[in-house]
C-alpha cells in the first residue's frame, strides 16, 4: 500500500485529504508541525508528500528544500496564497506539483496517483530492469543473487546482499538504521542496530573502490544511509 505523508496544520483540510486518500486505498500519516513533518519525511519511508506552505516552526519552502537534498520522491505543495506559486517555481525547490486552496479533493487524489505512477516509471526505468539492477558499474543479478562491480564479482554474505538490494532498489531514499534492521533482519534477529553499521562497513569494503569515500552507499549524518544515483 502506498504511504502518503500529509504535512498540514489546518486539521479540517488534513482530515479531508486523509479521508479521500484512504478511500482510494492509500495509507496516510498527518503531521501539523513543520519541524516534526520534516523529520518524518527524512526518517521514514513515504511514497509521496503533500506539503502545506504555511506551517508552524519550519515552513513548507524550507521543508521542500531539505527533503530534496536527500530524496526525489514526489512532493505536492499546497498553499492558500496564489502568490506562493510563483515563489515555489522561482525558488527552484524541486516540488513536483502545487495546488491552491480550496481545491477539489478528487483532483488531489488524481494528481497523487499521476505523480506516483510517473515516479515509479522513472525509478523503474533507470535502475531496475526486471531481474537486474544496474547502477554505475554495479550490477545486481537478482535470480542468482550475484553482485558484480565493473565485471568483478563481489562475494557478499546473505545479509550484505539483502541490505544492498534494499538500498539499491530505492535509490536516493534515506533509510534509518532501525528501518534497515527491521527490513533486512526482521523478527528472526536478536541483534541490534549496531549490526547495521557493521554490515554497511563490510559491504563498502566489498563494493566501494575507496570505502572511506563511498560512491554507492552514502552516510546521511544523523539519519542513516542512502544509495546514490
Ligand atoms: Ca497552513
Amino acid at each position: 500500500m502506498k504511504k502518503v505523508l500529509i504535512i498540514e496544520d489546518e486539521q479540517a483540510i488534513a482530515e479531508l485529504e486523509r479521508d479521500y486518500l484512504e478511500s482510494h486505498g492509500f495509507e496516510t500519516d498527518i503531521e501539523g508541525r513543520g519541524d516534526i513533518g520534516l523529520q518524518k519525511a527524512l526518517g521514514q519511508s513515504y511514497d509521496l508528500i503533500i506539503l502545506d506552505v504555511m506551517l508552524p516552526k519550519v515552513d513548507g519552502f524550507e521543508i521542500c528544500r531539505q527533503i530534496r537534498q536527500s530524496t526525489d520522491i514526489p512532493i505536492l505543495m499546497v498553499t492558500a496564497k496564489k502568490e506562493d506559486i510563483d515563489k515555489i517555481r522561482g525558488l527552484g525547490l524541486g516540488a513536483d506539483d502545487y495546488m491552491t486552496k480550496p481545491f477539489s479533493p478528487s483532483e488531489l487524489v488524481a494528481r497523487v496517483k499521476a505523480h506516483l505512477s510517473r515516479y515509479e516509471r522513472l525509478t523503474g526505468d533507470r535502475n531496475d530492469r526486471g531481474d537486474h539492477v544496474f547502477i554505475r558499474g554495479l550490477t545486481i543479478d537478482k535470480p542468482s543473487r550475484r553482485v558484480t562491480i565493473h565485471d568483478q564479482e563481489a562475494a557478499l554474505t546473505a545479509k550484505e546482499y539483502d541490505l544492498l538490494l534494499l538500498l539499491a532498489t530505492h535509490p536516493n531514499r534515506v533509510f534509518d538504521k532501525e528501518e534497515l534492521f527491521e527490513r533486512v533482519w526482521g523478527l528472526e534477529s536478536v541483534g541490534d542496530i549496531a549490526t547495521v553499521t557493521v554490515h554497511i562497513r563490510r559491504l563498502r569494503e566489498k563494493i566501494e573502490h575507496d570505502p572511506s569515500n563511498p560512491q554507492y552507499i552514502e552516510t546521511v549524518w544523523g539519519v542513516g544511509y542512502r544509495f546514490r544515483v
